[in-house]
């Protein structure tokens, strides 16, 4: 199949952990390595955002296109709408150009399906989409600021028009059907994927050794994008409740986007009188990530909202028990009591009394390490990249029958 990947605002092989390169980075990235390693021929179409090249190859079958669309400059994503019709204009032309006709368009967040699906039409390919985050969703979680009425309007369109909306989790698909009246026949539930060779248990001593850390402190780890919807507040305060100087919350994450953020947290820890036990790391390469899922006892993931949540699902790979809220897709990665413990409130105590039971007790950290690694094989890419192509010949297929005269 000859694929076309639309990733509009954020490009998914730009470096992690800034307030917008996060989990559908690695997501769209990783989704189209593993369909170019199937076989199939996949281009990634993203907005330009500097003095860049048009094509880049990054794998065999697997190539980046960047295009014009509005300043040829990072931008913050509010500020991107406008610019839609200007790169679908560009993907139509770079597909004429090349002489390509895509069997399949398949977008991510809703800036992107807005242009996917126009380009999805001129291709005469069938869309698939995936929202990764939702404005009405997003809103009701009340932290960040108050996402605009042409999100939710828009995205009410969007999953109307997809030949099919892929869902992360079971969670998503009921806010789709409920917030937003989208048709259940057209929800398929395929899991995000991450890659196991990667993320799997070091040694925890070497890794503390490497990183700096002392291997009898307790250590806390957070990893994501410095954003307030991800909840580091609650798990400051949650940490002074504990009262124990010993123990280490390591942050990671967070790029010049998220400095007054930062700043705000760092603040707070002061405040909280824990200066030294705080230790904002900045953000971290990916393949650098595996050290310190393994060097941490607990990795703590107090999101106001998650969509899917992959840091949850990465630390588990290395055998690191999570402390989550049970919100999103969380709820299907974290089994409270199992490999981890679901918080159902977003408030310090209830955090910090799971965190203590975790740090204090070895044996149970133990248990759920092993039950955690076990719990991520479903999430193996192989399988789900396996399930994503064999959706994309379902909807090509489908759509083929459709055509055919009776
Ligand atoms: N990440 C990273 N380096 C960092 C911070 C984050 O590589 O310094 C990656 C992390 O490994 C994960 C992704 O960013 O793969 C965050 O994804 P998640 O689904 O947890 O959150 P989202 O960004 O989708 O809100």
């Amino acid at each position: 199949m000859r694929i076309a990947q639309v990733s509009y605002h954020t490009n998914p092989v730009a470096p992690l952990g800034g307030r917008h390169t996060g989990g559908m980075n690695v997501y769209v990235h990783e989704l189209s390595r593993e369909l170019a390693r199937l076989g199939n021929q996949v281009d990634i179409f993203t907005r330009l955002e500097g003095e860049l090249p048009e094509v880049t190859t990054l794998a065999p079958n697997l190539r980046l296109v960047q295009l014009p669309a509005g300043p040829a400059a990072p931008l913050d994503k509010a500020l991107l709408t406008p610019y839609v019709p200007a790169f679908v204009a560009e993907m139509n032309r770079f597909a004429a150009d090349e002489g390509l006709s895509y069997d399949l368009v398949h977008s991510h967040y809703w800036q992107a399906i807005a242009a996917g699906e126009p380009f999805a039409r001129a291709q005469d390919a069938p869309h698939l989409v995936m929202f990764h985050t939702l404005g009405e969703v997003k809103n009701r979680a009340r932290v960040s600021e108050e996402e605009p009425g042409e999100r939710i309007r828009r995205e009410r369109e969007l999953a109307a028009s997809a030949d099919a909306i892929i869902t992360a989790s079971g969670h998503e698909h009921d806010l789709l059907a409920r917030y937003y009246g989208a048709d259940a026949g057209r929800m398929v539930s395929i899991p995000c994927g991450i890659d196991t060779d990667l993320f799997r248990p070091r040694d925890r001593d070497e890794c503390r050794r490497a990183l700096g850390i002392k291997p009898d402190r307790p250590v806390l780890l957070w990893v994501g994008r410095l954003e307030k919807l991800k909840g580091v507040d609650i798990l400051i305060d949650a940490v002074a409740e504990l009262e124990d100087p010993e123990i280490l919350l390591l942050v990671v994450g967070g790029d010049e986007h998220g400095e007054e953020l930062r700043a705000e947290l760092e603040e707070q820890a002061r405040e909280a009188g824990l200066a030294g036990g705080v230790r904002f790391t900045g953000a971290v390469p990916h393949e650098d990530l595996p050290a310190w899922y393994s060097a941490a006892d607990v990795c703590v993931v107090p999101s106001y909202y998650e969509s899917f949540g992959l840091v949850a699902v990465e630390a588990m790979a290395c055998g690191t028990p999570v402390v989550a809220s049970r919100v999103g897709g969380l709820v299907s990665t974290v089994t409270d009591g199992v490999n981890g413990y679901l918080i159902p409130w977003r408030c310090p105590e209830p955090f910090a009394e799971k965190l203590e039971v975790l740090i204090r007790n070895p044996e149970l950290r133990a248990n759920f390490a092993r039950a955690a690694r076990d719990s991520v094989q479903r999430f193996r890419w192989d399988e789900v990249a396996l399930r994503m192509e064999a959706l994309y010949g379902d909807v090509i297929a489908a759509r083929a029958g459709e055509e055919v005269p009776a």
